[in-house]
């Protein structure tokens, strides 16, 4: 819907596909991860990383920047251990499926991905990580025996010894706790995005949106240490970054588990305060635990980036308690409110949900007017879908996809025109641009401002990757902004 905006923990579907079903349990060697590690398996498994088939993987991930992240960490940790990442699950040994069970589509797809597996596995190892993991559990050995590692997201932490286990010859090998306190820190973590780090703060959610299977496949919430954020912070500053993500499907929430106790706001400006850092961003927000605190601290820190991502999901205060969403339509505006008092104007996107159980016209019109009232700079909308282990399951889905269809179409065509009015207002600005991107047009670049607009520009520069330039707004559409750049 929005495409100038690259953002979204909470805005997690991007894959679809088509199920793949009758899939037959057969014989295996299980191991049930225990948590305990043989030391003689670590030489075996350094020799598998080091000779078996090259010891490759190919590492494919699914859904949101969350699932980005962990799947950077898991291959920093493979990569530790002589692993090599290929290009193509056929140049693999071992092909790991980085799941998303958000919507129904994405974790189709993983079973349909696993499907072709069915006759040409048998010289492979193959995983499925993520949500899909902790969803699914051992059911994934039944739909496809030819899968050897079913591991989720809270069990990450355990990899190296699953990883052993494998290596060492077990056929089936699960890590499905997610009753941890523990998050997944690794000494390697390889980047795939060049410009912008992304670190994990906090794991996990304890909230329980009726709709919503995190808090069943990440675990509860758990913090980073505020020590460790920022020594991985110093770190990326000096490999060069610049700009850092802080991740957490409710950022907000962190709460620091060392004596420093600090409070999210203190770890915002510490961060920023780092030698090398120039932008700051974090996503996503809750608005329950969204105070004056954070809007003060962007005020006081132009490094901290100007832009909030701030799922309201329904502008109807019934269906919000229905979601168990914890706030009304009028709590969350103050929260916008909040946000539009700043000092400097701070981009405001959010997620939507159409065709919740039991929403009227009359709820559908109140999330519209949200639309009005908050000014959105994005919008993430998605007709709602049953999921298991949520309680809105037990509700049905009472509402036919074609009504779901046309509220999200009114959705994304009132957006529409929001975003085009709020993009024109902004012509003849200037603005600080991170270049991220040459076209293959000459003389033609792109990056993002602070509020997180991807905006393409003109300049006769040789060399501009890398660099924070001003760009003067020179034209706009609903999705973006062309500009020249501008000296100084
Ligand atoms: S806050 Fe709600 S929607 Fe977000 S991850 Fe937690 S349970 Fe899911």
């Amino acid at each position: 819907m929005n495409k100038a905006f690259d953002i979204g923990v909470e805005s997690l579907s991007r894959n679809g596909g088509a199920e793949t079903a009758g899939l037959e349990a057969g014989p295996s060697r299980d191991t049930v991860h225990s948590g305990k590690f043989d030391p003689t398996d670590v030489a075996a498994a350094k020799s598998f990383g080091e000779t078996a088939n090259g010891g490759t993987f190919f590492l494919e991930t699914f859904g949101c920047q969350m699932n980005d992240h962990d799947s950077e960490k898991v291959a920093g940790l493979l990569l530790s251990r002589g692993y090599r990442q290929v290009e193509t699950p056929e140049a693999a040994r071992m092909i790991l499926y980085n799941t998303c069970s958000i919507r129904e589509k994405a974790a189709q797809k993983v079973f349909s991905r696993l499907g072709e597996y069915r006759e040409r596995g048998a010289d492979k190892i193959i995983g499925v990580l993520g949500c899909v993991a902790q969803q699914e559990g051992q059911d994934i050995f039944k739909r496809a025996p030819w899968v050897s590692l079913v591991c989720g997201s809270a069990s990450y932490r355990k990899l190296p010894e699953m990883l052993a286990e494998l290596e060492a010859g077990n056929k089936r090998v699960t890590g499905l706790d997610n009753d941890t306190d523990e998050t997944f820190e690794t000494e390697i973590t390889r980047r795939d995005n060049p410009w912008r780090a992304y670190l994990t703060i906090i794991e996990g959610c304890d909230k329980a949106c009726a709709y919503c299977v995190v808090p069943h496949t990440r675990g509860p919430e758990r913090s980073r240490g505020s020590e460790s954020i920022l020594r991985e912070v110093r770190q990326l500053a000096e490999l060069g970054y610049s700009e850092v993500q802080l991740l957490g499907q409710t950022v907000n929430s962190y709460v620091d588990p060392t004596t420093r106790h600090m409070k999210f706001s203190d770890l915002l400006l510490e961060v920023a305060q780092v030698a090398g850092i120039r932008r700051v961003r974090f996503t996503t927000s809750h608005p329950r635990d969204f105070g004056a605190d954070i809007v003060e601290a962007i005020d006081r820190e132009s490094k901290l980036c100007d832009h909030i991502h701030l799922p309201v999901q329904s502008g109807s205060t019934k269906v919000l308690r229905a979601m168990a969403r914890t706030y009304t339509r009028e709590e969350y505006l103050e929260k916008i409110a909040l946000i539009r008092g700043a000092k400097r104007a701070i981009s405001i996107t959010t997620d939507i949900i159409v065709g919740f159980p039991g929403e009227t016209d009359e709820d559908f019109a109140e999330t519209l007017s949200m639309l009005d009232e908050a000014q959105y700079d994005g919008v993430f909308g998605f007709k709602y879908s049953p999921r298991p282990n949520t309680p809105s399951l037990a509700l049905n889905d009472p509402i036919p996809e074609e009504v779901k269809g046309q509220r999200l179409a009114m959705i994304q065509e009132k957006q529409r025109l929001i975003q085009t009015a709020r993009n024109l207002a902004m012509l003849g600005q200037e603005l600080d641009v991170f270049v991220s991107n040459k076209s293959r047009r000459e003389n033609q670049w792109s990056g993002h401002t602070t509020s997180n607009r991807v905006i393409s520009f003109s300049s006769q520069e040789q060399e501009l990757l890398g660099s924070y330039v001003r760009v003067k707004v020179t034209d706009s559409g609903t999705g973006s902004l062309t500009g020249t750049h501008v000296a100084g």
